[in-house]
This record gives C-alpha cells, structure tokens and sequence, in this order.
C-alpha cells in the first residue's frame, strides 16, 4: 500500500476534476472511502489467506472490475435520487477513478507483491516499470516508526507535490476560462 495520506491527497486531486456543482462533503468522504478500501484485505493475512491468492492483498479488492463495481455500488447506495439524470455516470466515473487509484499508486510502490489489475480474469500481479513510491509499513504501529517517515517524505514528493501541481494548475486552467468568457 500507499499510505491512507497519499490515496486521499490523490483522491482530492481527482475530485477537483469534476464540477463544481456536485462536489459535497458526501462526495469527498465517499471518495476518500473507495481509495482505501482494497486494503480491507489485508484483514486476509489474519485468516491465513495467502498474499498471492485472489483474495490476498493486492488482489481482487485491487483490480480495475472491482473499481467498477465499487463505483456503481456507491452510487446506487448515496445517490439514489440522481439515478435517472446523466449525473449517475459523473459518480460512477468519480468512485471508480479513486477506487481505481489505489492499485495504480500501490503498482508504484517498491514492495511487496504486484496487483491484480485484471482479476478475475488474468491473476497476474502487476507493477509499473517505474516505482518511486516506497511502500508503506501494514499496521499503525510499524506506520510511525522511522520507515513510516520516510515513507511520508517518498509519498510527499511523489504522491502529493504532483497533486498539488495539478490542482493549481486546474484552478489557473479555470481561472483564465471564466476570464475568457466574461471577455466575450
Ligand atoms: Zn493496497
């Protein structure tokens, strides 16, 4: 895994592509949620599920058809009221995005084993040919230790600068718009 800070601060990032209009509180602490919950799996280790298995870590709970059916899930569940309007796809998108981030920046990290992008179907674990992202210790405790800091300073120049760097450049990207449009 990433750390809990680093699949938020993307979720952020990802959210703050999406209108304005249906941003809420609910949207950002749903969003949030689906970031962090493939690693409900780690729960597996206690019941002797093997790392490597469709249920492990970094399995199922990890690939790209659960960040689907995630995302349709949550919807259905939270947005209930906006089914029928073209809003439903906006949502889906959105909670499959982050669900989907989190076996994208686990794929960067330099440990553990690779992620099951296309379970059920194919169980080969992936990575990416580039993994600057140092892999976060399982457990709070071995979290805040001197690995866990330094895994927060690896997270901070490759997980949250480049977040920070796209939502500026979204903000100015909107700015500029709605300049160009008042000019009209
Ligand atoms: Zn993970």
């Amino acid at each position: 895994m990433a750390s809990i800070f680093g699949h938020a601060i993307t979720t952020i990032a990802i959210g703050k592509s999406f209108p304005k209009s249906i941003i809420r509180w609910k949207f950002w602490l749903l969003g949030i949620g689906c970031s962090i919950v493939p690693d409900a799996d780690v729960i597996g280790f206690s019941f002797g599920i093997k790392y490597n298995s469709f249920w492990g870590h970094r399995g199922f709970s990890h690939s790209l058809l659960f960040a689907l059916l995630l995302g349709v899930v949550i919807t259905i569940l939270f947005y209930s009221k906006d089914l029928k309007r073209k809003k439903t796809i906006t949502y889906i998108l959105f909670f499959t995005l982050c669900t989907a981030s989190h076996g994208i920046l686990d794929a960067m990290t330099s440990g553990g084993l690779g992620v099951a992008f296309f379970s059920p179907f194919e169980d080969t674990r992936h990575f990416f040919y580039w993994r600057p992202i140092q892999v976060s210790p399982i457990g709070i405790e071995r979290f805040f230790s001197e690995r866990g800091f330094s895994v927060l300073k690896s997270e901070f120049v490759w997980i949250a600068l480049p977040s920070l760097i796209y939502i500026l450049s979204l903000f100015v990207a909107r700015k500029v718009n709605s300049k160009k449009k008042l000019e009209k």
